[in-house]
């Protein structure tokens, strides 16, 4: 059975249901949030639409004690960056709630995944993980999969190729601290610099900062325009979840934790690793030049600082 569970249906969490709903890929979503109420209206809506999705899925709101019988549960819920907030500031506030969140999991008897979206989300996934008592490989942070879909799809722009064919990666912290990874980034088959010196454009290297700077800079432009960021994270989500579901061994940038691989340890930060039914099946060390290693340590530091016990 194909059942995920969401904790938090606010903005981002409907985004991911209403994503679940469109794509067919789930036979079960259970919706659960602090505000029963909203949970059960946000399932009426959505079981409205089922006449016309792909498949029959189910849909309804619940409790913890769905979780029990779960292949994933996907944690929404939390508070959200105002205008201006950082993902950092929002951590005292979120610990408490992850904490409790997954106290109430573990209490099911639950023995699947969990993905956590709440921010910050590298810290969070680290509270999960010791908090849930599962192997770190169930617990997994959406981390940079949203900043690095924005970056491919600016630089596709930039570059005027399709953002399929744009293999680069923003990896570290999800938030201020992250770097993107120009020096292993290819585009088709060929690698960035390469194509970069084929082209002789003087003015890249001000244009990728650039792209760079949009893509680490989009939550504060589009929350300062509409107040939250969501459709972006729910598909994000969406494809994580298939991911697992359909034990796709696919590569993406996720959090997780790093056990020495990039010089850190007991840490989760984003980085590419190998996805599969039983989550993280293997960390992908990526060959960091000189400047990124000490960014990806810089930005270690700073989810460092940031933890609450
Ligand atoms: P929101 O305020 O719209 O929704 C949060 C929901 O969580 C609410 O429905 C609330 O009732 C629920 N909630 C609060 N405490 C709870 C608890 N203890 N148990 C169960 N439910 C509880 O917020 P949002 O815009 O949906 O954002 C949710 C989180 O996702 C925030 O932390 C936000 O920063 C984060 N986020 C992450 C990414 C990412 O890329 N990882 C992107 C966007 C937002």
């Amino acid at each position: 059975m194909r059942k995920v569970v969401l904790v938090g249906t606010g903005a981002v969490g409907t985004a991911y249901a209403y994503s679940l709903v469109n794509q067919g890929f789930v036979t079960e979503l259970v919706l659960v949030d602090a505000n029963a109420e909203k949970a059960e209206g946000e399932a009426m809506d959505l079981i409205h639409g089922m006449a016309f999705a792909s498949t029959n899925m189910k849909v309804s709101a619940g409790t913890y004690d769905d979780c029990k019988d779960a292949r994933i549960v996907v944690i929404t819920a939390g508070a959200n960056q105002k205008p201006g907030e950082t993902r950092l500031q929002l951590v005292e506030r979120n610990t408490a709630i992850m904490k409790s969140i997954v106290q109430s999991i573990k209490a099911s008897g639950f023995d699947g995944i969990i993905v956590v979206a709440s921010n910050p989300v590298d810290v969070l996934s680290y509270v999960a993980w010791k908090e849930s008592g599962l192997p770190a490989s169930r617990v997994i942070g959406s981390g940079t999969t949203l900043d690095s879909a924005r970056f491919r799809v600016l630089l596709g722009e930039y570059l005027e190729v399709d953002p399929r064919n744009v293999h680069a990666l923003i990896v570290g912290e999800h938030g201020d601290s992250e770097l993107p990874v120009f020096s292993q980034a290819s585009i088709g088959a060929e690698s960035l610099e390469n194509m970069l010196a084929r082209r002789n454009n003087p003015s890249d290297k001000e244009n990728l900062d650039r792209v760079f700077n949009e893509a680490r800079n989009a939550a504060y432009e589009i929350i300062s325009r509409k107040g939250v960021t969501n459709f972006g994270i729910g598909m994000c989500l969406a494809r994580i979840t298939k991911a697992i579901l359909d034990n796709e061994y696919s590569i993406l940038p996720v959090s997780c934790l790093l056990n020495g691989e990039y010089g850190q340890e007991d840490i989760y930060m984003s980085v590419p690793a190998i996805v599969t039914r039983d989550g993280i099946k293997e960390v992908i060390e990526l060959k960091l030049n000189e400047e990124e290693q000490a960014l990806f340590a810089k930005s270690a530091d700073v989810l460092r600082k940031t933890r609450v016990e």
